[in-house]
């Protein structure tokens, strides 16, 4: 998949696109076609039966032009240099959607952390954080969880770079455990933003969510969570599906028992039943007849292969970069309306925004106002994408980024080129 479709390709011709329509000459934009660092790093880790594994390790920092880089940390066998460059220039661009005052950084470990111990993944985890550390700080690059990642990685990451200065750094990551630092409501947040973002789409398109069928690809922490809180809204959840399978039953699958499944049994969905259930092929899920799809595992998953055969009207991007660019165009002149990832998924880094705020400030917010504030901003991002795309008449991708990429070029020349 990877050899067909670049990310970081798919990322620059978005880009491309955006800056012709903003009216942006060449040079207005040209540094943020590449990443301002990108560091490769080998990470070495005794395994449990003594041999020593060296795993290859990334973080892309791509702009800092609007503050502290910001951005995930993914552990995945695929993960290669192409995608953390892509995942890192789509958080840039996220967070000058949403407004909040940070660049664009991602971070990667080419692994299958399925096939590593507890102690294996907590010795490569500080040994990565070492190797970056010189790039990373609370004021420089602040990491965050992304695919396969959690809170128990985030504590492993913050005790490393705090054990290594020699005092505690909370805020040197977002999506740690309550505990020591993390926020009420992170870890529902890019689920939730989801939820808003389709609810307000809806609102939009002068529909509601009663009965509106919804199949999820991915059943992580973006999946799970945002199809709990659709369900909760009254939408239909249909068919879901991670990396093991998927399931579908017409009448609406238990999410909350299908999360409490999957929790028990090594984050897979496998063996799960209901009464009515129905096990269908992975590909299918993505091609089901559905109001809704919500595509949260991985990029390009919805490609030039299966792109006639997808029959959802509204395709709410919770991963990031799901949809490459053939189908994304091919999709658009059918009439499917894209909600693009960096305005539908923004939530997780709003809310870590909030965390790292509260670290800095060493004080803690309540879970309503986070949520409060958290709606407050998708809100306004969503009006204004909205706004462009009316006004303009280009495609909701396309306003997110020409309001991205006007915010962030508007910065640069403030800044200037230095020296
Ligand atoms: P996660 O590790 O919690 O969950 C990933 C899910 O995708 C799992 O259910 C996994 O089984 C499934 N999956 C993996 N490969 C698959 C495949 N080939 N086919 C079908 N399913 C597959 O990860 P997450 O944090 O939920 O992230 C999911 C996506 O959302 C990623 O693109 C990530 O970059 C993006 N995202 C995450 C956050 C966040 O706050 N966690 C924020 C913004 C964007």
């Amino acid at each position: 998949m990877e050899k067909l479709y670049s990310p970081y390709q798919n990322m620059l011709e978005v880009l491309d696109d955006a800056a012709q329509k903003l009216g942006l000459a060449y040079n207005d934009y040209v540094t943020l076609r590449t990443p301002e660092r990108e560091l490769i790093v080998s990470v070495p880790v005794v395994m449990d039966d003594g041999h020593t594994e060296v795993f290859q390790g990334y973080r892309v920092q791509h702009s800092s032009t609007r503050g502290p880089c910001k951005g995930g940390i993914r552990f995945h066998h695929e993960t290669n240099l192409d995608e953390v460059k892509a995942l890192a220039a789509w958080m840039t661009w996220k967070c000058a959607v949403v407004n909040i005052p940070y660049g664009g950084a991602k971070g990667g470990i080419t692994c299958d952390p399925t096939k590593l111990s507890e102690e294996e993944l907590r010795k490569m985890t500080r040994r990565y954080t070492a190797m970056i550390l010189p790039i990373i700080g609370p004021e420089k690059d602040v990491p965050a969880p992304d695919v396969n990642t959690d809170a128990q990685v985030m504590a492993w990451i913050m005790d490393t770079f705090s054990m290594l200065k020699g005092y505690a750094v909370p805020a040197i990551v977002t999506g740690k455990p309550l505990e020591i630092g993390g926020s009420l409501g992170r870890k529902e947040a890019t689920g939730r933003g989801a939820m808003l973002t389709l609810r307000r789409l809806l609102e939009k398109l002068g529909q509601k969510p009663q009965g509106k069928t919804v199949a999820v690809q991915g059943f992580g922490n973006v999946g799970g969570t945002g199809a709990k809180l659709m369900q909760e809204q009254g939408f239909k959840i249909v068919g879901i599906g991670d990396a093991f399978g998927a399931i579908y039953k017409s009448d609406g699958i238990d999410v909350p028992a299908a999360i409490k499944y999957a929790e028990k049994n090594n984050k897979s969905l496998q063996g799960y039943h209901e009464n009515g259930l129905q096990v269908i092929g992975k590909d299918e899920l993505l091609t089901l007849d559905v109001d809704v799809l919500f595509p949260a595992a991985l990029e390009n998953q919805i490609n030039a292969t299966n792109m006639d055969k997808i029959r959802a009207k509204i395709i709410l991007e919770g991963a990031n970069g799901p949809t490459t660019r053939d189908a994304d165009k091919f999709l658009q002149e059918k009439g499917v309306v894209i909600v693009p990832d960096i305005l539908t998924n923004a939530g997780g880094v709003i809310v870590s925004y909030f965390e790292w705020v509260q670290n800095l400030e060493s004080f803690m917010w309540d879970e309503d106002y986070i949520n409060q504030h958290l709606e407050k901003i998708m809100n306004k991002a969503f009006e204004e994408v909205w706004a462009i795309h009316q006004e303009k008449q280009v495609p909701l991708r396309t306003a997110a980024y020409m309001l991205a990429l006007g915010r962030v070029v508007k910065a640069k020349k403030w800044r200037g080129v230095f020296p």
